[in-house]
């Protein structure tokens, strides 16, 4: 697997430092207002990231699983994203974080704000580990006293690693990384 990666974005280390202050903020923040927030990950890329994450935020939470598609086998987003696998737990009355893997286009996100706006949520923070601001096509909105907690900007290049695939693959990658491009060509 090494080898089909042509550089290292961010290294293990990197990451882990990140979100190590990512959980402080969010704790201070949540202690700050008194809210115990409803952590709710984007399935499957964010499964690393919000299990670090919610291990260094020191609140009372509950976490949940979301999935929305829109991305096929490709490196290209192929239109409006649609809820695909919905929540168990309740956002009514929540002051809910989204857990992102990346934030490239804004559908997913944009999406998913409306999903729990619909479902009655107080307030929707968004928290992506990653940020390609180049790609960026819908200006999400936090809802309520909501905050946008972003790991990392990106480069505009297709990444890999923690969490993220191609085809499925690489997902168990301990750093983020750019695929060669005879890989997905
Ligand atoms: P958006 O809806 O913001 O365009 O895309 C969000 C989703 O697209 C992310 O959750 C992720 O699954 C996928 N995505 C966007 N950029 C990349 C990338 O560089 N690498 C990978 N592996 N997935 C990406």
């Amino acid at each position: 697997m090494n080898d089909h990666i042509r550089k290292i974005l961010f290294t293990e280390q990197q990451i882990s430092q990140r979100i190590s202050e990512l959980a402080s903020t969010i704790t201070a923040d949540f202690n700050a207002s008194g809210a115990a927030p409803a952590v709710v990950a984007v399935a499957t890329g964010a499964f690393l990231f919000v299990a670090d994450l919610v291990r260094k935020i020191h609140l009372p939470i509950t976490v949940d699983f979301i999935r929305a598609e829109s991305y096929g086998s490709g490196t290209v987003s192929n239109g409006q994203p649609l809820v695909s696998f919905g929540l168990k737990l309740d956002v009514r009355g929540k002051h809910v974080i989204l857990v992102e893997d990346i934030v490239d286009t804004g559908n997913t996100l944009s999406c998913l704000i409306d999903y729990m706006k619909t479902n009655g949520a107080s307030s929707v923070s968004v928290c992506a580990l990653l940020d390609k601001p180049a790609r960026r096509k819908v200006h999400f909105q936090v809802v309520g006293e909501g905050k946008f907690y972003r790991g990392f900007e990106c480069p505009d290049e297709f990444v890999v690693g923690y969490g993220l695939d191609f085809a499925e693959q690489y997902r168990n990658l301990p750093y983020i990384g750019v695929l060669k491009p005879e890989i997905y060509k």
